[in-house]
């Protein structure tokens, strides 16, 4: 039997780059250990240290969900295929938010002559008309961060007429937002995303409330926030807000719209609804940090979370005005480079800690821990500051410069001297470092490079420095003539 697996772009640095490879196989097992043998660097990533496959990697024959059918077990024919779907986060850890109003406002409210000429195109439509705009009017929506899937969701929801627009974020506007993140101007930069989204909406449409709730949507809060609206949509893409939200909507009874992004690729669904499924049916653990990256570091096309963003704010008005078949129990897959769609059956698992027949978490937890980001060491020995580093370089023992980050942020920008591995090629390559006396690693921020710090000290490397701010602190400190990205 021939099974086409398809790999995602996360994964294809394993697969010498392939997005699909024909692999034999009676059972989904055989297909899964066959690959694995072919290509055996993606094994560590698909099954954990008791050869248990990984919680964070979904595996679908056909657009069902394995573990819905024989999960190893089930047996597969010709022609089959077999998607990889690992949990996906483009954005980086952080979010923010706040307090809240009363829920809904009176419903027979009546649309003066501006309002009817605004929303003239929503009123002639029949699944919206003159009672679904007043429903939108009299509706909320929580976005939790204003970035790039936040800036098509504020704008479309706002032009819409959703009466009341909750934002969490507590962000500036920096130059490299501006690519994709189009709620903001040049002239915004260094200044509050929540001010300027403010600005912009309230001049798009005077009709709507803006909440700003400039604080950090944490487990003491959310419920309390998420509680005061009838949707709360995360656009933050990463994974301790990702949970967070999750679970505060589910325990808040609030619908909550998903999407994540990565390079081309786009996930997008909707849980908590009607019944349907959430993000921890799916996925009931994050990934380890390290294991996949942000969008800061593996780029995202600046389109892209336009359209994801627009899929959301498109799924909120659905559930706003109760119209048509949501995305609730499909999680829907968009590869912009092959302009495909395609969607793949959810349910709601029984046992899911959270949505589950008996919920065995009652409240909220630690995030930052749960996704295991308080690990990161601040610890001086394994640390070295840049101009400490340009000593040790111009003097007579210079330290082997290992450089972590992708090549195409080393085409920007590097630091004399270093050796390109990047950081998910390390595991592969690390004998290339072998009688390295002493090795000094960088990425763009030190994130990166802590990871590959600490992996070079368990490989048994005694002397290994992560290099603090990265190159972006090299380029800022000591050669101020090199760009920042
Ligand atoms: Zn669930």
């Amino acid at each position: 039997m021939s099974v086409e697996v398809m790999v995602p772009t996360a994964l294809r640095g394993f697969t010498e780059g392939r997005a699909s490879v024909a692999t034999d196989g009676t059972t989904v097992g055989e297909v899964l250990h066959n690959l694995t043998t072919r290509y055996s660097s993606l094994r560590a990533h698909l099954y954990d240290k008791d050869g248990k496959l990984r919680n964070f990697v979904g595996i679908f024959l056909n657009n069902d969900d394995v573990r819905e059918l024989q999960r190893d077990a089930t047996p597969v024919k010709d022609g089959d295929v077999l998607l990889l779907i690992p949990a996906i986060a483009g954005g980086s850890p952080g979010a923010v938010a706040y307090p809240s109003l009363s829920k809904l406002r009176s419903t027979e409210r009546e649309l003066s002559h501006e309002q009817m000429r605004r929303y003239s195109r929503h009123l002639i439509l029949p699944e919206v008309g003159l009672s679904g705009q007043r429903k939108l009017l009299d509706s909320s929506v929580l976005l939790v961060g204003a970035g790039g899937l936040g800036a098509p969701l504020a704008l479309y929801l706002g032009a819409a007429g959703v009466g009341k627009i909750g934002l969490v974020d507590f962000d500036v506007v920096e130059p490299s937002n501006l690519q994709r993140q189009v709620l903001f101007s040049t002239s915004d930069v260094g200044k509050s995303k929540l001010d300027g989204a403010e600005a912009r909406l309230r001049s798009l449409n005077p009709d709507i409330e803006v909440v700003k709730h400039n604080l950090r949507l944490e487990a003491s809060n959310a419920l309390s926030i998420i509680g005061d609206y009838d949707v709360v949509v995360d656009g933050t893409d990463n994974f301790p807000t990702r949970y967070l939200v999750n679970d505060a909507a589910i325990q808040s009874k609030v619908p909550s719209v998903y999407g994540s992004i990565y390079r081309f690729e786009g996930q997008v669904s909707l849980f908590g609804y009607k019944g349907g499924p959430c993000y921890r049916c799916i996925y009931p653990e994050p990934p380890p940090p390290g294991l996949v990256p942000s969008c800061a570091e593996g780029g995202v096309l600046g389109v892209l979370p336009g359209i994801v963003g627009s899929l959301q704010a498109l799924e909120a008005i659905k559930v706003l005005l109760g119209k048509g078949d949501t995305l609730s129990g499909r999680l829907l897959l968009f590869d912009a480079l092959g302009l495909k769609f395609r969607e793949l059956k959810v349910r709601r698992n029984k046992e899911c800690p959270v949505c589950g027949d008996s919920p065995t978490q009652k409240g909220l937890i630690d995030y930052q821990e749960f996704c295991g980001l308080r690990e990161i060491p601040e610890d001086a020995e394994h640390e070295i500051e840049v101009e400490e580093l340009k000593q040790r370089l111009e003097g007579p023992n210079p330290p082997v410069l290992l450089d972590v980050r992708e090549p195409m942020e080393y085409e920007i920008v590097k630091i004399p001297g270093a050796k390109l591995i990047p950081l998910m090629k390390l595991p592969d390559r690390v004998h290339e470092l072998s009688g390295a006396g002493e090795i000094v690693v960088y990425c763009h921020s030190g994130g990166r490079s802590a990871t590959a710090t600490r992996f070079l000290l368990e490989m048994g490397f005694q002397k290994v420095k992560n290099l603090r701010g990265g190159v972006d602190a090299w380029a800022t400190r000591v050669d101020p003539r090199l760009p920042t990205y």
